[in-house]
């Protein structure tokens, strides 16, 4: 973390615990979580609700403190994760009651064959046997009914694990894909690296580290609207997405922040890459949905970065954001890649790109 992003997050902190003091709010970690997010402004949506509260001359109460971060920050992953994990502990308590039962069936059934086999050893009479063979052909039929409902409940319970298996697996990539623009999330991102870095250094292949930044973003959403820059996001994730190759990786780093991560690229083919997204986010024209009013176009910045030996996610990721800082500072819209950055800028860290 650099000085400037250490500052920026100290601040965002002190705003939040400011905001918690005076507007009464428990300091749970959530409401924290909740009012820390509010100084980000990184959920416009979010902060125009809680400004409403504010200008109504009130302050948020607990219960709309809570209702918000249900609504805004609560993943409802881990409820559904937690549903899935308690469907499954039932049914597999329900396996274990009918193997029981039928253990128990079979025990009792054993035992009468038995001593039915020891009351036959011994001379007895044709109305004995008679009774006997009755009860025995009683207890079969018991013991095939037994059979018959253990098959049924493990039939019904093999069904229910599939159904329960695609809950999970849903859940599951649910939990790794951001919920605005469905590409993947800062933690698939963050595994997507580790594993892309790791693969790297043990095959010798290239690898580089694309980072997108939208330009004049705040304006765009000030002039049109959240709703409309929530659209554009969305434009701006398909656009990444569908100009990378299958290896790659696209994600949304943070608020207006995009980031890709291309195994099997050099330096060349990265600055291509990001140029053909760059030209195609630029060759946009933006409409409206709901009017069809022409909105103009936007543009996005890159940063670029190679692979080296010697780096960790965090100093690859460094050196990209150093590029996108040089981009914007060029004038934006732009590719700048690292090569270029050495006579830029110095190398002191002041990314641009935040992580909160
Ligand atoms: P720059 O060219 O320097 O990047 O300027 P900028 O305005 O894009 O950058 P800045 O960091 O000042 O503002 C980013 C804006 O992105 C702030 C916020 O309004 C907007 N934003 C972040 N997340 C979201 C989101 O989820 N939805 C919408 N609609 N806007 C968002
Ligand atoms: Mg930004
Ligand atoms: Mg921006």
């Amino acid at each position: 973390m650099s000085d400037q992003e250490f500052k920026r997050a100290l601040g965002y902190a002190n705003s939040a615990f400011e905001l918690l003091k005076r507007s009464g709010i428990p300091p749970y970690p959530q409401f924290y979580e909740l009012l820390y997010t509010y100084a980000t402004g990184v959920n416009p949506t979010l902060n125009n609700r809680i400004n409403e509260m504010f200008r109504n001359g009130g302050s948020p109460t607990e219960g709309l403190a809570e209702a918000l971060y249900n609504e805004f920050l609560k993943s409802n992953v881990n409820d559904r994760m937690t549903a899935v994990s308690k469907r499954m502990h039932d049914r597999i308590e329900a396996v274990h009651d009918a193997i029981d039962s039928a253990m128990t069936t079979a025990n009792a059934y054993s035992g009468s064959l038995q001593s039915a086999g020891g009351d036959l050893e011994r001379e007895i009479s044709a109305a004995a046997i008679k009774a006997l063979s009755a009860k025995l052909l009683a207890e079969t039929r018991m013991m095939q009914e037994t059979n018959r409902s253990l098959e049924q409940k493990l039939q019904d319970s093999r069904d229910d694990i599939a159904a329960l298996q695609r809950d999970l697996d849903d859940v599951r990539r649910e939990s790794m894909l951001d919920p605005l623009t469905k590409i993947a999330n800062r933690k698939s991102f963050d595994e997507g690296l580790d594993t892309a870095i790791a693969e790297a250094s043990s095959s010798k292949e290239p690898l580089s580290l694309m980072l997108v930044d939208i330009d004049h973003f705040k304006n765009f959403n000030d002039t049109y609207g959240h709703q409309t820059g929530d659209q554009v996001l969305r434009l701006v994730a398909m656009t990444l997405k569908s100009n990378i190759r299958g290896k790659d990786l696209a994600a949304r780093y943070g608020g207006e922040e995009f980031v890709a991560v291309l195994p099997f690229t050099d330096i060349e083919g990265a600055i291509t890459t990001a140029e053909n997204i760059r030209r195609a986010i630029q060759a946009k024209e933006l409409l409206k949905r709901s009017t069809n009013e022409k909105l103009g176009r936007i543009t996005a910045s890159f940063g670029v970065a190679t692979f080296r030996r010697s780096d960790t996610a965090a100093s690859l990721i460094e050196r990209a954001d150093r590029c996108l800082y040089a981009a914007k500072h060029a004038g934006r819209n732009r590719v700048i890649n690292e090569q270029e950055l050495v006579n830029a800028i110095p190398a002191t860290g002041k990314g641009k790109a935040s992580a909160a």
